[in-house]
């Protein structure tokens, strides 16, 4: 909602908060004029964006500062849960100091994360200069803190990439319509890449453990059935109709941009690597296009512009890579881009019995939630929606249902006894084979490629 007229123009905002709420946490800078009543909290601001951009945490949320990287950061919690402000301090000044150093400067004069300790929530939305959390409030030990540290990371990065460094439609918005790119990929994967490699370089994870966590990422992209369906060029542009608005069919016919640009970013991050002897990485193409396009030109960049840039920086024409793996669908070869700088790549991929459902317990029912395209349960007739009765003339439920599915060898045959809209049916069944790209990913010992390695995984 804005009035257009006054869209480009400076303004003051006055919070009168409810008289028990004691505090008001936001990017928006302080007001030093117009200060009025008792608990009125004064700010202003530049014009709409920044307004917008802002979000104003008001009540009673636990507050504190800690600098990094010269720059003053306020953490606002709102809700209990197990966190200890003093580790927090410590470690998220540490994910600070390794995302600036990224970029090699901060752009921000203040920052301020809000955090909202809830029951299940694990995601957040950036700003500028701010950013909102929502976390489990048990998130502070053990691996899920070091998921909350990840998305720590994640957040800041885009202070940068997206904020800053963006394609040319995010920004200034059209407040009246969805904003669409095929950049996406660049602008969460790249992010995603980098919220893992800050965790590496911030000493969370070991190498090893790096290293697992891109295998983990590697075998859910590519051995997902929409992979070869939807490139990330498509994935990025039909967000607003297809990832934001999943339906039974999404897991067939869909992939995140998130972890599959991620890959990309591990790939072009490996080639810059390898093309430069370890000279340069993906943080000096960030870099530049923060360089060129935020600092200098002040606007996003087109696909081509992104592109050429690119190019530069790999040393290499990209456009049959583009069709490939950004407009299409195919499966890079990963063992050529990461042998170079020390990840050996094995396909481990086998035929093995596939029934190729999803199941959910819905009030003692076992319903059936996805179907995969050509598996045993689509030439079955199984349908998303149907309930699972009997196998073999035998009542399951979900767990008993797995277990007999898995001991159930390719050829193998069995009655299924099924209700759809209250109709029963019989289902005679099927098991088939079916082969799920799957690698590993192992370390190359020879000095050359171990030495680029440790530069890329540092
Ligand atoms: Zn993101």
């Amino acid at each position: 909602m804005f009035v257009p007229e006054l869209k480009n123009g400076s303004g003051n905002l006055t919070v009168h908060p409810h008289q028990t709420f004691k505090k008001v946490s936001t990017g928006l800078p302080k007001s030093t004029e117009n200060v009025s009543s008792d608990n009125a909290f004064n700010f202003t601001f530049k014009d709409y964006d920044q307004l917008v951009d802002c979000p104003i945490e008001i009540g009673n949320q636990v507050e504190f500062d800690f600098t990094a990287a010269g720059v003053k950061h306020t953490v606002a919690i709102y809700g209990e849960g197990n966190y200890d402000v003093s580790i927090l301090k410590e470690d998220m000044k540490i994910i600070v100091e390794n995302a600036t150093k990224v970029f090699g400067e901060n752009p921000n004069k203040d920052y301020t994360f809000i955090i909202h300790n809830v029951v299940d929530a694990q995601g957040g939305l950036e700003h500028c200069n701010s950013t909102t959390l929502s976390v489990n409030r048990w998130t502070y030990q053990g691996n899920e803190y070091l998921d909350f540290l990840s998305l720590v990371a994640h957040e800041y990065f885009h202070l940068w990439n997206v904020k800053r460094i963006r394609p040319i439609e995010l920004g200034p918005f059209d407040y009246d319509k969805e904003n669409y790119t095929t950049l996406l990929w660049v602008m969460e994967g790249f992010t995603s890449y980098y919220d893992e490699l800050l965790m590496l370089r911030s000493g969370y994870y070991s190498q090893e453990q790096y290293i697992q966590k891109l295998n983990n990422s590697l075998n859910y992209v590519e051995g997902s059935t929409g992979s070869r369906v939807q490139p990330l060029s498509h994935s990025s542009y039909d967000a607003w109709i297809k990832a934001y608005r999943p339906n039974e069919n999404s897991p067939n016919t869909t992939m995140t941009y998130y972890s599959r640009g991620q890959l990309m970013a591990a790939i072009f991050d490996a080639m810059i690597v390898y093309e430069t002897k370890g000279q340069n990485c993906l943080d000096d193409f960030l870099k530049a296009l923060y360089e060129k396009f935020h600092k200098k030109l002040n606007r996003g960049f087109t696909v081509d512009e992104f592109k050429l840039e690119l190019e530069k920086w790999t040393n290499q024409n990209l456009t049959e890579f583009w069709s490939m793996y950004i407009d299409g669908t195919e499966i890079p070869d990963y063992k050529v881009y990461f042998s170079r700088v020390g990840l050996n790549v094995d396909y481990i991929g086998k035929e093995e019995a596939s029934f190729g459902a999803r199941f959910s317990d819905r009030n003692g029912k076992t319903m059936v939630q996805t179907v995969r395209s050509n598996s045993t349960a689509e030439a079955a007739n199984l349908s998303p929606g149907d309930e699972i009765i009997a196998v073999e003339g035998f009542r399951v439920n979900s767990n008993r249902l797995s277990e007999l599915l898995e001991s159930i060898e390719i050829g193998d045959t069995f009655k299924m006894l099924i209700a759809r809209d209250e109709i029963l049916y019989e289902l005679s069944v099927t098991m088939n084979g079916y082969e799920q790209p799957k690698f590993s990913l192992s370390l190359i010992t020879t000095s050359m490629e171990k030495m680029l390695r440790d530069f890329w995984l540092r």
